[in-house]
């Protein structure tokens, strides 16, 4: 299959050129788009075979459900059999953007989309491309992420192409994706919002707004009553409240180590440490430059590059592929960078790759779960 790339722009994109990937979405077939949080690979959610066509194209287990997107909050009513008025709020306050909320599935949803469960979750997009395409084709649009299954997730329209060339007849490139990494996923059944994903709409900002709603010390008795329900699930024989947790995710050929600390100085002496152990557990065969991927801030960089004194074993032994995210250390630049990082360091075919762990700050949770994930770890790690 021909894939054809239709280029618009990231903020007035020409309807008119997305007029063909809106008819072939409209005929079941499959379109990647961009989204604030990663390009997405879109279908009719509500047509079982488009549904089970996404799955093989990603190659992604049966039991991984999916998120339907839609242009508007209000369209959710038809997809689920009830709504909360606490759920209502929670739509109207965080949608559209990177946040998607699990409800009651109707039984016009394909089991399918759902894995099966007897939930469904909805997300907005704000990105103007993604709102005028579900604007265009006006039907609910299951959309993944727009890479098989396992690799990082996309965030530029090349990464796509990298994973589905081919595969699928459209991808519509509008340009780099504003956040870099997925949605929020919450769970809000017993008026608390329970998080079964971490995004860039972080655990403080759904405190925060819980507590306005309900009164502080109201919230404080949903939020109990909420996670011991969720212990409770989790204890029994129920399938997990948020499959997706348990595969390894975003993973980049090579080996991914995290090196922390409480401030940059503390995160180059770690990332010094763990390469002189590199260098000397791992060695290479005589004469091969070992190719060593870097994902850290310039600040950080500056603190490492300091505290090397005088000719290092470390310089001379290896090639260093550094990505510097941003000046300063923060969460949400990185997690921004992160992805089109990993699948850099995959080109250049680096060994192992250091990538600067950061969980203080706005984000943070969210940018060390896909670290840790993408470093190997399940979801043991992550909650
Ligand atoms: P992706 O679309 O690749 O970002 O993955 C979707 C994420 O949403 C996965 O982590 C799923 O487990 C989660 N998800 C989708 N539908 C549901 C649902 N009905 N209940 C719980 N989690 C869901
Ligand atoms: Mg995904």
């Amino acid at each position: 299959m021909l894939t054809r790339i239709v280029k618009v722009d990231a903020q007035e994109p020409d309807l008119r050129l997305l007029a063909e990937p809106a008819e072939a979405l409209r005929r079941g077939e499959l379109v990647a788009f961009p989204t604030e949080t990663v390009y997405g690979l879109g279908g009719a959610a509500l047509n079982a075979a488009t549904v089970a066509r996404i799955f093989a194209v990603k190659d992604r287990p049966a039991d991984n459900p999916l998120i339907i997107h839609l242009s508007e909050p209000s369209l959710a009513i038809d997809l689920t059999t009830g709504i909360s008025e606490f759920e209502v709020a929670l739509m109207a306050r965080f949608m559209p953007g990177p946040f998607t909320l699990v409800l009651p599935r109707h039984e016009r949803v394909p089991d399918i989309v759902s894995a099966g469960q007897d939930t469904v979750a909805i997300r907005c997009p704000e990105n103007p491309v993604a709102q005028a395409l579900m604007r265009l084709t006006g039907i609910p649009l299951a959309a993944p992420s727009a890479n098989r299954s396992g690799r990082p997730s996309p965030t530029v329209a090349r990464d796509v192409a990298e994973d589905l060339d081919g595969k699928i007849p459209y991808i519509v490139d509008g340009g780099a994706c504003q956040i870099g990494i997925e949605s929020t996923v919450v769970i809000a059944r017993d008026d608390y919002p329970i998080i079964l994903r971490p995004g860039l709409v972080t655990r403080e900002m759904l405190a925060d707004f819980t507590a306005e709603y309900f009164g502080v010390e109201r919230a404080e008795q949903n939020r109990e009553c909420a996670e011991a329900s969720q212990r409770e699930q989790s204890r029994s024989q129920a399938p997990p409240l948020s499959p997706g947790q348990k595969y390894r995710h975003y993973a980049p050929r090579a080996r991914l180590e995290i090196f922390t600390g409480d401030d940059s100085g503390a995160r180059a002496k770690d990332l010094r440490a763990r390469l002189e152990r590199y260098l000397s557990v791992e060695s290479p065969q005589e004469g091969v430059e070992r190719l060593v991927g870097l994902f850290i801030s310039s600040a950080t960089l500056e603190a490492f590059k300091g505290g090397l004194s005088g000719p290092t074993a470390l310089s001379a032994e290896l090639r260093p592929e550094v990505i510097v995210y941003a000046a300063e250390p923060d969460p949400s630049a990185a997690a921004h960078e992160l992805f089109a990082a990993l699948r850099s360091f995959d080109r250049v075919g680096a060994a192992v790759i250091f990538a600067e762990g950061l969980s203080a700050g706005s984000g943070g949770e969210a940018y060390m779960n896909r670290l840790r994930r993408a470093a190997g770890g399940g979801a043991e790690e992550d909650e």
